[in-house]
């Protein structure tokens, strides 16, 4: 069958934002459990991949399904880490893909954001470049088991920022020898190096990294809620103070310089994920197109109220199928992630949960749209719960 063939068939389907996961680090940090394993710079296997991932993705635009792309993230594991050329390949590939994509991030890491790789960059289309500094302290940044160090990571923001490319930077808080004076340090230091877009985290211990191995069952005073807790008001506080909004539980932007890729996820767009543990998200006709593509798909459930949205991931190959209840709720549950918050009308079949919402302090009414409010980002968790709640009733 040819592209047009395809491309006939896939009337009505496609996505709205492309995520390409690229599995590689240097060296596995401290506390990472994504879909990352430690590769050799010069490990040819980097190579089969990128150019394995670019025959998924033009033969996803072969069906049709990224005509209207647009929103494009490389993430990983650490992009930059492949090298101007094969980056910068990936880029154009995706360029090509996708005619109408408008933003095109690239995940870097200080190491490896060359200039080599800041040009290419540039020159194959990449708007935007996140940058995962996390501490600008050095102490902090061994703990953590990242291999820069402050001064490479100052320096190479600052060449991001010199390229015009659009540079977010990601932080972290409540780590090991973390203070609220080098916090303080970090955050100011990071936005004065002229960064539109900032996001931080607290720290998760996860299972299965050195950094549980080493902490897991303890209570750890640099990490307990509290502290979590006081240092994202920090952030809160320092990053208003200077001009960045806050658009999202955990990420400040100046004024358009909001990530729209991110946006796409927390507000129902469907989204097609390529390459080694990459998710993705997509209503009935997207999904029965991109079973060609991924051919271990299982077939949707019949029925439009049995399958209204699928998630899946290649890591583990397993097809969550949403009905329509469920695929309501998680939007409710995700746009409740953003300051602006979510349409009223959305909760129609909802308003007592909206009305004990408000009573407990969690969510307000203004102008239409229900929105978290300071105790809402707090006490997250129970926020969200109340919500996913609703796609059992
Ligand atoms: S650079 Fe990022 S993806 Fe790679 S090991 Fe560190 S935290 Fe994990």
């Amino acid at each position: 069958m040819g592209p047009m063939t395809d491309r006939a068939a896939s009337h009505g389907a496609g996505v709205g934002a492309l995520y390409v996961h690229v599995p590689f680090c240097v060296r596995k940090c401290a506390y990472c459990d994504f879909a990352s394993e430690a590769t050799r710079r010069d490990d040819p296997c980097m190579g089969e991949y990128v150019s394995d991932v670019r025959s998924q993705i033009a033969q996803a635009a072969d069906l049709g399904l990224l005509e209207n792309c647009v929103t494009a993230y490389v993430g990983g594991g650490t992009p930059s880490m492949l090298g101007a050329s094969l980056l910068g390949g990936l880029v154009r590939a995706i360029r090509e893909a996708c005619p109408r994509v408008a933003e095109l991030t690239c995940e870097a890491n200080p190491d490896s954001m060359t200039d080599d790789v800041l040009a290419e960059l540039v020159a194959a289309g990449a708007t935007r470049v996140s940058v995962g500094v996390q501490s600008l302290d050095d102490r902090e940044l061994v703990a953590l088991g990242r291999i820069h160090k402050a001064d490479q990571a100052r320096e190479r923001l600052a060449a991001a920022v010199g390229t015009g490319l659009d540079v977010s930077a990601d932080l972290m808080c409540a780590i090991p020898h973390q203070t609220m004076r080098s916090w303080d340090d970090t955050l100011r230091q990071t936005v004065d190096l002229g960064v539109g877009h900032v996001s931080v985290y607290p720290l998760a211990i996860e299972e299965g990294t050195p950094l549980y191995d080493r902490y897991g069952e303890d209570d750890v005073p640099w990490n307990s809620e509290d502290v979590q807790a006081d240092r994202m008001e920090h952030a809160h506080k320092v990053l208003e103070d200077a001009g960045l909004a806050r658009y999202e539980v955990a990420s400040y932007a100046r004024d358009g310089k909001d990530c729209k890729h991110n946006q796409a996820y927390w507000t129902g767009v469907e989204y097609l994920g390529v390459g080694h543990g990459a998710a993705s998200m997509m209503g009935a006709k997207t999904y029965d197109v991109v079973r060609r593509l991924y051919h271990w798909l299982p077939t949707r459930p019949q029925g439009p109220a049995s399958a209204a949205r699928m998630r899946f991931s290649t890591l583990d190959q397993e097809v969550e199928f949403l009905n329509r209840r469920q695929a309501w709720a998680e939007d409710l549950m995700l746009g409740m992630r953003m300051t602006r918050g979510v349409e009223l009308s959305r909760f129609s079949c909802a308003k007592p949960t909206v009305e004990s919402l408000v009573a407990r302090g969690l969510v307000e009414v203004i102008d239409g749209r229900v929105r978290p409010t300071h105790d809402g980002w707090l006490l997250g968790n129970e926020l969200y719960g109340a919500l996913w709640e609703l796609a059992e009733e």
